[in-house]
């Protein structure tokens, strides 16, 4: 992530350390530092970065005559009364004080704060701000926040509070660390902030920004929302202007870094396209066209390959594979599972000529020393494989094309592990793909330091999908349909619901393993309940399966290899099918507890169906009744054009939700601001 700290310049007015570990404020102790660690507190500047989530509206002070019961108000007044009185065969404490301005009085109450009585002495001024409730003596607060202030001016509104007036922030909190707490902490350091601006003056001129000081104090304390906006707007372009530079200066250090030149070869790949067993799509031509050019560069391809599920993106790959391998060099073709990995190495061998030579190699490869060798020995041109192929004891003879499928996020990571082995000092050019389309002046931004090839259309032959969302009440006549294709020989993929973590923010801060196994288990849990209940009651007479990520390897691959063969024809899974499968006789994708899955996802299962020659139905199994959510299902039926989906998506779930915040590496103000297409144009123009 990038930091703010080189910017963050002392100035004058105040000899405050940005970098100060926190322990250092004396109001930071023992106990609440490990918590404020907790929340990616550490320093001053990163108390500064901790952004409110929200405000609370107490910018209007409510003369006490005008409370309403059940308005959240903020008072101010003078302490007249105040008594604690103990409740005790409950152990608890009552403190009453009765707060008058020039309009009335009213009481204030809280639970077992005695010490509350202590500090709000009578004839003090005070700020309060809660809710007001009526009971039978009357208004009266119910456990407002309060702070002291000075002198009263009544009818004057009290600016410059920390806790009661005004906008008031609410921080992502944790337990122990209140918002209260944390407004006690940032709120003196904004008092004595002075940063000098990084931005340019005539950036900021030109697009009307806050100045960086302005933000800051904004953020925290807006005295509406507009002002908050505008503070958020300024630092979520910092963000991305930042994130913007970093990717243009990676892809020039990438264009310092040697490659193997590998010569386009016309009559090959002219050869190569009329042998299949298709016409490519434009899309795909000009994909691979891009794609050939880039292995021609003495410098490494950083490329992303988006297009919808069977787009055929595949063949697309592979016409750059076989040029390197024509060139005499090997590529590496890697896939997330071994399911798919099976795949590749199927339909790759039956797509290209036997002069070059194939490999698979995966966890339960058999032979693995044997396919070892032949990669050593360059014996192998094209190596499918999963993650095993990033193993120590895997050597190239010389390596210089890695396609990564459907896990884009590793991909430049994964290419640093094999460049290691790869047998020579020259960087092995990458191709990503991805089936998650993300909208172009998205991609440009998360993925600012790739270049971009997008296969929109896909091939002329494809059949429509019927898509339609079931209610609870029309589950019987699902399963009557899933038997009528099954008795006409087709077969069935049945998605069990996703199982939501209980926490998913702090899961995708920590990467919690545990909680990933737990989440595992938990899945592989719901599929086996599922597949009892449609093996023993639902469809006791048909041949039903089931696959799950708690199997071994080699367990999946049987499965998958039964299903494909036709021995099983209803699959129960959970979303180990999401990516990349191939079985043309499935014709119904039925989707369990829908509404728990995002648009984009819901729509890469749907394109596990409708690969063959028979009409094809995605079954959305709705168990709420929430209108909103079934209508965002609904945009499944009417719409299969992943793009646009991908868009509605967002648009509901928010980019964070969308993306992962985690592998986006933008800093949270940043991805939320991704619908922004506007800024993030600013944002690019002038990194650029
Ligand atoms: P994805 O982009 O989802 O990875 P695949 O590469 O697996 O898609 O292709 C899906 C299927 O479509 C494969 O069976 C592939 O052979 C086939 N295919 C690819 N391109 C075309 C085309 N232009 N016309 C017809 N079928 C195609
Ligand atoms: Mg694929």
């Amino acid at each position: 992530m990038l930091k703010y700290g080189h910017f963050i310049k002392l100035g004058i007015k105040s000899m405050l350390d940005l970098f100060l570990p926190i322990e250092k404020l004396k109001n930071v102790g023992a106990r609440n530092l490990p918590r404020l660690n907790k929340l990616g507190i550490k320093t001053l500047k990163d108390l500064l970065r901790h952004f409110p989530v929200r405000y609370e509206d107490y910018s209007r002070v409510v003369p006490i005559t005008d409370v309403q019961a059940r308005e959240k108000v903020n008072i101010q007044g003078e302490v007249m009364k105040i008594v604690t009185k103990r409740l005790f065969p409950k152990r608890m404490s009552v403190t009453q004080a009765l707060i008058q301005d020039e309009s009335g009085a009213m009481n204030a109450v809280w639970f077992n704060q005695p010490y509350i009585a202590n500090s709000l002495r009578e004839g003090t001024f005070v700020s309060l701000a809660g809710k007001a409730n009526l009971d039978k003596h009357g208004l009266y607060l119910s456990s407002p926040t309060y702070e002291k202030i000075d002198e009263l001016d009544f009818g004057i509104k009290k600016t410059n509070l920390t806790h009661t007036g005004g906008l008031i922030p609410v921080y992502p909190e944790t337990e122990g660390i209140t918002s209260k707490y944390l407004r006690f902490l940032i709120k003196p350091i904004l008092n004595d902030l002075a940063v000098s601006d990084p931005l340019p003056e005539q950036l900021v001129q030109k697009y009307e920004l806050p100045s960086l000081q302005e933000a800051l104090l904004k953020i925290h304390y807006p005295l509406n929302l507009d002002e908050a906006n505008m503070a958020k707007e300024r630092l979520a372009f910092d963000d991305l202007l930042m994130f913007q530079l970093k990717a243009l200066l990676e892809r020039r250090k990438m264009n310092q870094l040697k490659s193997v030149s590998v010569r386009f070869d016309q009559e090959l790949i002219q050869n190569f396209v009329a042998n299949l067993p298709f016409g490519l799509t434009k899309d795909q031509k000009i994909a691979a066209w891009e794609i050939l050019k880039d292995l021609q560069k003495k410098y490494p391809m950083n490329r992303l390959l988006e297009g919808d599920v069977g787009s055929g993106k595949t063949v697309v790959a592979l016409t750059g594979a076989i040029q390197v391998a024509k060139a005499g060099y090997q590529s590496v073709f890697m896939a997330p599972t071994e399911v798919l990995a099976q795949q590749h190495y199927t339909t790759i061998s039956s797509l290209i000529s036997s002069r070059i030579r194939v490999v698979l190699l995966t966890s339960s490869t058999e032979e693995k020393t044997k396919v070892k060798k032949a990669i050593a020995d360059g014996e192998a041109d094209i190596i499918i494989g999963t993650h095993a192929i990033i193993q120590k004891d895997v050597r190239f003879k010389n390596l210089a094309f890695v396609i990564i499928d459907e896990q884009h996020r590793f991909g430049v990571s994964q290419r640093a592990a094999l460049a290691k082995n790869s047998g020579s000092d020259l960087v092995p050019h990458l191709l990503s793909m991805t089936a998650t389309p993300i909208p172009r002046t998205l991609a440009l931004t998360i993925y600012g330091d790739l270049d971009i090839s997008i296969i929109k259309e896909k091939p002329k032959d494809r059949q429509k999908i019927i898509t339609k969302v079931i209610s609870p009440t029309k589950r019987k006549s699902a399963y009557q349909f899933i038997r009528d294709e099954v008795s006409s020989g087709r077969q069935i993929f049945v998605i069990c619901p996703r199982i939501e973590m209980s926490d998913p923010k702090s899961e995708v801060r920590t990467g919690n393993r545990q909680s990933k196994m737990n989440l595992l288990w938990a899945e592989a849990k719901a599929v086996q309940e599922e597949y009892k209940k449609l093996s023993e009651d639902i469809f006791p007479d048909l041949k039903v399966g089931m696959l799950h990520g708690k199997m071994k390897p080699k367990e999946k691959n049987e499965i998958m290899a039964k299903f494909k063969d036709g021995n099983i024809s209803i699959l129960v899974s959970t979303s180990v099918v999401e990516v990349g499968v191939d079985i043309p006789n499935a014709t119904i994708m039925m989707i369990e507890n829908a509404e728990r899955f995002g648009l984009a996802q819901l729509h890469q299962f749907r394109g596990r169906v409708g690969r063959g020659e028979y009409q094809s139905h995605c079954l959305l199994l709705s168990s709420t009744a929430d209108t909103t959510i079934n209508k965002r299902l609904k945009a499944l039926t009417e719409c299969d054009d992943g793009f646009e989906l991908a868009e509605k998506d967002m648009l509901i779930r928010g980019p964070g939700e969308f993306f992962g915040v985690k592998q986006s590496g933008l800093p949270d103000l940043a991805m939320a601001s991704l619908a922004n297409v506007e800024l993030i144009k600013k944002a690019r123009l002038e990194a650029s």
